[in-house]
């Protein structure tokens, strides 16, 4: 049975978030054009926001938990319509009604465990830095140069504790004095906020800016997009600015400053694919490419869609914890252009990314001819 949100909710959490987009939106349809789903089955923001309108959202469909929050559709408005936040207000209506389709019960699980441990992973709090314990990796201390803030994948993902690995040790070879906080780190709560869960992002932000200020943090340096798009962007709703870097940009920094000298050989053709939160979010899409570009024997080749056109990968505004039928994955898509380009390494800085395209790669049977790596991964190699 469908569940109609009552008109005066939605309307009112879509204009306490700032705008009006029922009246700035003439239903042109560009964010349909430009919106990812529809390379893979119909879906339609100019119809969410027509419904809306009309107070006749639908909250219990799969539709207003479909968006990537890639925000292409945003960049390209005509009528500078902020769909994402639209698309979020609504998402806070259902969770406040506690009314989720099947495919997103797995996102339930994964705020369950935010909520309890920190992380979305079902990791233990006190595990949080295991993947660091044989190594040279401090508790950070006031007066170091960086915070290295690890975030959830690279602390209890398989495969992202890898880049962990080649990032811990590009900055002790770098000489950086950095620090870490292990399990006093909690969850930056970019992407549950995109569910609708601000209270739990709250929390955790409030949590996260008191160890830095405890701690006497100034700068740092993370390796997901989506930690840095919150810490820089969102943060400072609460009256704070810290200092942040990707790591792309921190390669990047380190070499320019003489830190790092990329020496090694890496022979093959590498496709650099612009995570969302860091290019079309952030407009940071030289640094990653200059790094690769610095390594002598790389060939740095480009795909369709790039830079501010990149394709999502499909796992932002939540999305990375939710069921996608094999055939709507947009990595698939991506994968596919990093061949057509003629690439044997499809690399890129995103924990999100790498997780989705990993498993398309499997799903395409694309692990003879392509490979997938953070670009830390390439450059611990070649120093
Ligand atoms: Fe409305 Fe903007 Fe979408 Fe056009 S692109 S339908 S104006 S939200």
């Amino acid at each position: 049975m469908e569940t109609v949100a009552p008109f005066k909710e939605v309307v009112d959490e879509i204009k306490d978030a700032g705008g009006d987009p029922f009246k700035l939106c003439f239903q042109c349809g560009l964010c349909d054009v430009v919106c990812p789903w529809n390379r893979v089955r119909p879906f339609s923001m100019r119809k969410i926001i027509r419904q809306a309108a009309f107070g006749l959202t639908e909250i219990d469909g799969e539709d207003i938990w479909r968006c990537t929050t890639c925000g292409n559709c945003v960049s390209q408005c005509p009528r500078g319509v902020d769909q994402i936040q639209l698309g979020v207000s609504i998402r806070r209506v259902a969770t406040e009604y506690e009314v989720f389709p099947a495919s997103v019960r797995s996102a339930r699980s994964a705020r369950a465990s935010i909520i309890s441990e920190g992380n979305p992973l079902q990791g233990e709090r006190g595990k949080r830095a295991d993947w660091a314990k044989d190594l040279p990796v401090k508790t950070f201390a006031e007066g170091m140069e960086v915070l290295y803030f690890v975030g959830c994948y690279l602390s209890y993902d398989p495969r992202m504790k890898k880049v962990a690995v080649a990032t811990v040790d590009i900055l002790n070879r770098a000489g950086v004095d950095f620090g870490i906080l292990g399990a006093s780190e909690s969850c930056c709560g970019e992407s549950i906020r995109k569910t609708g869960s601000e209270e739990v992002f709250r929390r955790l932000a409030k949590d996260n800016i008191k160890t830095f200020i405890d701690h006497g943090v100034k700068k740092i340096v993370v390796s997901s997009p989506h930690c840095y798009h919150t810490f820089k962007n969102e943060y400072p709703e609460f009256m704070v600015n810290f200092e942040v870097v990707h790591f792309a940009q921190y390669l990047y920094e380190l070499v320019q400053a003489g830190r790092l000298a990329l020496t090694g050989e890496y022979a093959g053709r590498v496709a650099y694919h612009d995570p969302c939160y860091l290019g079309r979010h952030n407009g940071v899409y030289d640094e990653p490419r200059a790094v690769l570009q610095m390594i002598p024997g790389l060939e740095l080749i480009e795909m369709t869609d790039a830079r501010k056109n990149s394709l999502c990968c499909g796992g932002g505004g939540g999305r990375i914890w939710m069921d996608t039928p094999k055939q709507e994955r947009f990595s698939d898509l991506r994968l596919k252009q990093a061949r057509e380009a003629g690439a044997q390494v499809l690399a890129t800085c995103c924990p999100y990314c790498i997780t989705n395209f990993e498993e398309s790669r499997l799903n395409l049977e694309y692990d003879e001819v392509l490979e997938v790596r953070d670009i830390t991964e390439i450059v611990r190699e070649v120093i």
